[in-house]
């Protein structure tokens, strides 16, 4: 399903029967996965799946990866507009549609399926309303033929649901990144295509945080930003707390929304060292 003003949390193919229905966290919807279900796994053989940066991170920590091997081994690239910012599918088994961690006994990384997978049947979009500064979340149930889920009686509320599921944790931990790719859309056309370096940015921020990490150990960025030694020592040994710090540095460098303090004069002297030629 297409929506140029949201960005959907939703796993299934691109032609998805959405019910038309906007939830809120208060109401309450008629769904039950379990283990028993003849559509046991079902969903997982028919993946679409977009990734979050924090899908990324949970999942290469968790198979012992670096970013860039996670990335190669088990995600497809995708271009997430038509300014060709860098997206991540979930890969699938060659020459299938079936999710790469499926396994006989169903998810081989369960406690870590990507945000899609724990909100399915459910799906969530984060949408900023008129004149509102805040991206407010709104979800909508997935119908899909194959999934029976519907048909057990089981009820609850959006809240409830996503609590079960642990989606509260992904939820906050992507929220920055959902600002900026909001904010990117909600821009129009007169905004224009963003430079190369702006796409590798939003690249690395979003997806890899080994090279970041790398980064803000460069000269270069210690010229120009100014955090001090135990702040820099938490955010490098702690890789949520870096990809929150990632993240609140590609809206500073993209959107000039500062939250990152910037060293005086530090304009000046990347020029100077720029025209030194080092
Ligand atoms: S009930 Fe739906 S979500 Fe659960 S296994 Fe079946 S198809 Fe998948
Ligand atoms: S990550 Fe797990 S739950 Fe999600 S599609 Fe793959 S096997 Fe299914």
């Amino acid at each position: 399903m297409a929506d140029k003003d949201g960005i959907q949390t939703q796993r299934g193919p691109y032609q998805s029967p959405i019910d038309p229905v906007e939830l809120d966290l208060d109401s309450v919807f008629q769904f039950r996965c379990h283990k028993d279900i003849a559509c046991f796994n079902a969903c997982c053989k028919n993946i679409d799946i977009t990734l979050t940066p924090y899908d990324v991170l949970r999942l290469k920590r968790r198979l012992g990866l670096s970013s860039s091997e996670f990335v190669a081994t088990y995600t497809v690239p995708f271009a997430m507009d038509h300014h060709d910012m860098p997206g991540l599918k979930m890969a699938t088994k060659p020459q299938t549609t079936q999710c790469v961690f499926l396994n006989e006994d169903g998810c081989s990384i369960y406690e870590d399926r990507p945000i899609a997978c724990r909100y399915y049947a459910l799906g969530s979009m984060g949408v900023r309303k008129k004149a509102a500064s805040d991206v407010e979340d709104i979800f909508f149930v997935v119908r899909e033929e194959h999934c029976l889920g519907h048909q057990e009686p089981d009820r609850q509320t959006v809240a409830q649901y996503r609590q079960q599921q642990g989606c509260e944790e992904y939820d906050q931990a992507n929220r920055t990144w959902r600002e900026i790719i909001l904010k990117k859309r909600s821009g129009g056309p007169a905004i224009g295509a963003p430079s190369e370096r702006s796409l590798q940015l939003f690249d690395m921020c979003s997806y890899d945080m080994d090279s970041f990490r790398e980064f803000i150990q460069t000269e270069g960025f210690e010229e120009v930003f100014d955090i001090s030694d135990n702040d820099k020592t938490t955010i490098i040994e702690d890789e949520d707390k870096l990809l929150q710090f990632s993240l609140r540095f590609m809206k500073q460098v993209l959107y000039g929304e500062r939250s990152i303090p910037v060293r005086q004069g530090a304009k000046q002297s990347r020029l100077r060292r720029h025209r030194a030629g080092s």
